[in-house]
């Protein structure tokens, strides 16, 4: 098979610039160039389009977004000593690839970038399922972003795709869904890593809706959702007590029995129950 670029294998890059994984960055590398242009793909078509990625480390998937023709790339990555190898990157690719050495839960990329943009990222779960619940639950929509292809651990990409009733369904499910068409869109097992994590990781893919589903506003959603499933196992009325005054009277008037748990209760409900929070 035909390589993607002309730069070296990853494996060569690691060890000329040093890059032992470390654990305090979730560091797991894809080192399959193949597998990182199939990865790019899913993101869409990238020709027209400017594309975040964070979390670079040595380059796997920023050089398959850069050969699936992404218009320009800007990386963001904490770890300084990533920063040799991406250069290396950057010189192939010149004016089309460029990074900033930070971390991206405080780095603003947006005066970097030009819409249309799509994200793409193979991140620390914790760090990716922070920067998700950012990009879902800005105060207005649309975001600046068309798509996110973020790796997670399957069962993180579980909790994102997940229906009510099911033991995955929650915070994530319910903001991921209110925004945007949520799918999982490949599976890798740990072999696919250097080195390889404990457990298997998906790519989820979400589009953007043009507007939510319902109207709720973000932050009153957010909260209602975090509170309902702190408590899972408990009934919506206590689970919730303390979110809203009277807040027995405002599930009741969104249609939702009090009595019911988190779990059970749709999109829909939840939406109608911010609504109603939000006259007070
Ligand atoms: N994208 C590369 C790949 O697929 O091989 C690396 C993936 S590795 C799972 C996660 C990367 O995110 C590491 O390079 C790590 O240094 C970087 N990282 C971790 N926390 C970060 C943060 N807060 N901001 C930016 N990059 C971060």
């Amino acid at each position: 098979m035909s390589a993607i670029d002309t730069l070296p294998p990853l494996r060569e890059v690691i060890e000329t610039h040093g890059l032992s994984a470390r654990k305090s960055l979730g560091q797991n590398f894809l080192l399959d160039l193949n597998l990182t242009a199939k990865i790019a793909r899913q993101a869409g078509d990238l020709t027209e389009c400017d594309v975040l990625e964070i979390g670079p480390g040595p380059g796997g998937l920023t050089r398959g977004l850069l050969a699936e023709g992404a218009r320009r790339v800007l990386a963001i990555e904490k770890d300084t000593r990533c920063m040799p190898a991406l250069a290396e990157i950057a010189e192939a690719y010149p004016g089309q690839f460029e990074v900033i050495n930070g971390d991206a839960l405080e780095i603003d990329p947006l005066a970097h970038l030009s819409p249309p943009i799509r994200v793409a990222a193979n991140l620390p779960y914790n760090v990716g399922t922070e920067l998700l619940v950012r990009w879902l639950t800005p105060k207005e929509w649309p975001p600046f972003w068309q798509s996110l292809t973020l790796m997670f651990q399957r069962e993180v990409a579980e909790r994102i795709i997940a229906k009510p009733g099911s033991k995955a369904y929650g915070r994530l499910a319910l903001l991921a869904q209110w925004r945007a068409d949520a799918k999982i869109v490949l599976s890798l097992p740990p072999g696919a890593f250097s080195p390889p994590p404990k457990v298997h990781s998906a790519v989820v893919h979400l589009d953007a809706l043009p507007e939510p589903r319902y109207p709720a506003d973000a932050k009153i959603l957010n909260r209602v959702v975090a509170n309902a499933f702190n408590k899972r196992r408990k009934m919506l009325r206590a689970a919730l007590k303390g979110t809203a005054p009277d807040i027995e009277d405002r599930l009741i008037a969104a249609g939702i029995k009090p009595t019911d748990r988190a779990e059970v209760v749709p999109l829909e409900a939840f939406c109608a129950l911010a609504r109603e929070i939000e006259k007070t």
